[in-house]
């Protein structure tokens, strides 16, 4: 296995296989981000509601032993105060209101006044017939007299019997009355009739005894007694209202709608005198008070019981847990409350309601833990309802929402929501988080492979210079060798005097002395190779005549050719009128001679032919030439051979003595001058190696 296979076969193991094997990895646990991060933030919010629900449930459980307490206590059932106090019972603005229901869902506290169903309030249907008589004197006759006296003799006969009959009566006796002009006589009438009707508590009795006041406070206003009339009205109203039994709903709501009328009219009442006046409003102010506090608890209790026991039942029957949140909705608003099963002794349960505040809930509760969470630039926390309209904190324009979570069980209608800048969905972010790991991972991948590519590379052509320098060793060694023998041959012919004449030993002394210039020009490449990679060489650059220059190096290079070889046609030729070159003069005589030689080495043609050129190039540069009509270079070879110690291995060059250092010497001698080589070549035909440099290196 050669070098570079081993050392393939050691990097898919050790390097591209493990890399794969982690992209693989890296790559699913992108594609998995989705989750992850679904799931990172839904641990977080998690954590969020509970510690919310935790808050709430805290406060709710406080409660739980005040509420046993006051219970046990019976300070509530029972005795509870005749205006029932509905909005705070527990002093915590957290709980809206409190309802006690014991297990038939009856709500004991607090306590309402039972209106009479309306059958109670008898129309005398039955007995209508004895005022007949009475009604044709006082309706078609209008002889009131003769009705006062036919409404007489039913109360002689009904007195003590039948109460309503003679309560109807009496009010037919006081009307026709006042139809006569007898007011006081009438008043008086009223009057009897309320002390009579004053202790009934039965619906009946109710609406005579109001009836009965409203008369004879109509009757002061007639006498312009207005602080009587006032006075009589608000009795009136304080009579029906703190009443313990109640008319029924429509005829309470008549009564009070007219008194909420009259009194009203108070203030403008240019009758009374400034002192009645203020007694008279202190009084309507409390009774009024009290009124609106009633209307309010009644309201609440029909919602309660409309709304919130159906819940209460669900819940108890469904959950049979004995606390827990009820959720109902009326309209487009939510509401909260909150249930407690409490022993009431003698195998009897009540449950406690508590309606719970919401917007107490998001400011006292929710938004300072959710403040608590911080949140970035980039993030916006808030509430949202099922619709997910904010319940808190609306988020601005370019926020969207990406994750929310239930707050359920306490708030079952509302989510904690988180909103990210600019992104609109879970999805988006994952897909965008993925790109740019995705991303990262590929630029990572990319320049592993470029590592490893320029690692092998590196490796190979370290490898290859390698191969190269024991190549040229061996070469060199036997350049050296070759010129060093015939040297010693022929000192030895001489020294042996084995020659016959003279001439002979001028030809052996002629040999000697080139094959000494061989083994000079071939140290001086060597050594000439060393300072030019170790930066040593030291150039002299002057201005020189390139025409001159060339024709000195060929007209040397001639010289050193065997005369055997002297079938060789070399020319010289230059543009007339080139400017002078900044050139060092030895260093490129070196590399033309360099050219030379291979151009003559490297030929197999019986008429070898050199031909040396120089013309511009370009505005500011010239170009030299070296063309042979030799074996030429194939086209996969033309850029290596400018490699240190590369030669070409094919069998027309093999047997041609080289180090491989020539070509590389002179493009490092071309380099320093700023210059560039080029080559151009073809297979059998001859190649032809130009050097352009600049006139003038420091202009280049
Ligand atoms: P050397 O001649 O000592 O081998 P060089 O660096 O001068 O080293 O040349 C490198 C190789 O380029 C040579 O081995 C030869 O194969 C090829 N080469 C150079 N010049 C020519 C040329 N003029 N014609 C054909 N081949 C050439």
């Amino acid at each position: 296995m050669s070098y570079e296979q081993k050392l393939f076969f050691l990097l898919v193991i050790l390097v591209v296989i493990p890399c794969i094997v982690l992209a693989t990895f890296s790559l699913q646990a992108i594609l998995g981000q989705r989750e992850l991060i679904e799931q990172k933030i839904k641990e977080s919010y998690t954590a969020l509601a509970y510690s919310i629900h935790k808050r709430v449930f805290d406060r709710v459980k406080a409660k739980e032993n005040q509420v046993s307490g006051i219970l046990h206590k019976q300070v509530w059932l029972g005795k509870e105060p005749a205006i029932p106090n509905l909005s705070t019972p527990l002093n915590d603005p957290f709980f809206k209101s409190v309802y006690v229901v014991d297990n038939e869902y009856t709500i004991l506290y607090p306590k309402e006044r039972p209106h009479y169903a309306v059958a109670e309030v008898t129309m005398l249907a039955e007995n209508y017939n004895i005022f007949e008589n009475a009604h044709l004197y006082e309706f078609q006759k209008n002889d009131f007299i003769g009705a006062i006296a036919e409404y007489q003799k039913i109360v002689a006969e009904e007195k003590g019997q039948k109460l309503e009959t003679l309560g109807y009566a009496l009010f037919a006796i006081a009307r026709c009355q006042t139809k006569t002009g007898q007011t006081d006589k009438a008043m008086e009438t009223y009057q009897y009739l309320a002390t009579l009707f004053r202790d009934r508590s039965d619906p009946q009795g109710i609406h005579f005894l109001a009836n009965a006041k409203a008369q004879i406070a109509g009757i002061y206003k007639m006498q312009k007694d207005v602080f009587a009339y006032y006075q009589t009205l608000l009795e009136l109203f304080a009579f029906l209202f703190y009443n313990e039994y109640r008319l029924p709903h429509a005829l309470y709501c008549y009564h009070s709608q007219m008194l909420t009328q009259r009194l009203s009219q108070m203030e403008e009442d240019a009758g009374l005198l400034a002192e009645e006046k203020g007694k008279l409003l202190e009084q309507r102010r409390k009774i009024w008070r009290d009124r609106d506090i009633m209307l309010a608890v009644e309201t609440a209790l029909n919602t309660t019981r409309k709304y919130l026991l159906p819940q209460l039942k669900i819940a108890l029957e469904k959950r049979n847990a004995n606390h827990g949140y009820l959720d109902y909705q009326i309209g487009s608003q939510h509401f909260l409350a909150y249930y407690q099963a409490i022993d009431m002794g003698d195998n009897n349960t009540a449950y406690v309601v508590y309606t719970l505040d919401l917007q107490y809930a998001i400011d006292d509760i929710i938004l300072p833990i959710l403040q608590s969470q911080g949140g970035g630039k980039d993030v916006w926390f808030t509430v949202i309802d099922r619709e997910e309209k904010a319940v808190i904190s609306v988020a601005p324009a370019q926020f969207f929402l990406v994750v929310s979570q239930s707050l359920s069980p306490a708030f079952p209608f509302w989510q904690v929501a988180v909103y990210l800048k600019n992104i609109r969905s879970l999805d988006e972010l994952s897909r965008y988080r993925s790109q740019i790991y995705v991303g990262g991972l590929v630029v990572v991948v990319v320049i592993l492979l470029i590592g490893i590519y320029i690692t092998i590379a590196t490796f190979v052509h370290e490898v290859k210079t390698v191969r190269m320098q024991s190549d040229f060793l061996s070469n060199i060694s036997h350049e050296l060798k070759t010129p060093l023998t015939s040297i010693k041959m022929f000192a030895e012919t001489l020294l042996l005097e084995r020659t016959r004449n003279k001439e002979e030993q001028k030809e052996c002394l002629q040999i000697i002395a080139a094959e000494t210039d061989r083994l000079r020009r071939l140290i001086d490449i060597i050594l000439e190779f060393a300072k030019m990679k170790q930066h040593k060489k030291i150039f002299q650059f002057a201005p020189h005549d390139l025409k001159d220059l060339l024709q000195e190096t060929v007209d040397y290079f001639k010289t050193q050719i065997p005369d055997k070889d002297k079938v060789v046609e070399m020319t010289v030729a230059c543009e007339a009128g080139l400017p002078q070159v900044v050139i060092d003069r030895e260093a490129m005589v070196e590399a033309i001679t360099n050219l030379l030689s291979n151009a003559y080495k490297y030929n197999d043609k019986p008429h070898k032919k050199i031909e040396v050129s120089c013309q511009k190039f370009s505005a500011n540069r010239v170009v030299i030439a070296v063309k042979d009509n030799g074996i030429g270079i194939p086209k996969q070879e033309q850029r290596r051979i400018f490699q240190k110690f590369y030669r070409i291995q094919n069998p027309q060059a093999r047997h041609i003595e080289g180090t491989g250092l020539g070509l590389s010497l002179v493009e490092s001698i071309v380099k320093a001058h700023h210059g560039k080589m080029k080559v151009q070549s073809k297979l059998g035909v001859g190649s032809e190696f130009s050097i352009v440099l600049p006139f003038n290196r420091a202009q280049a």
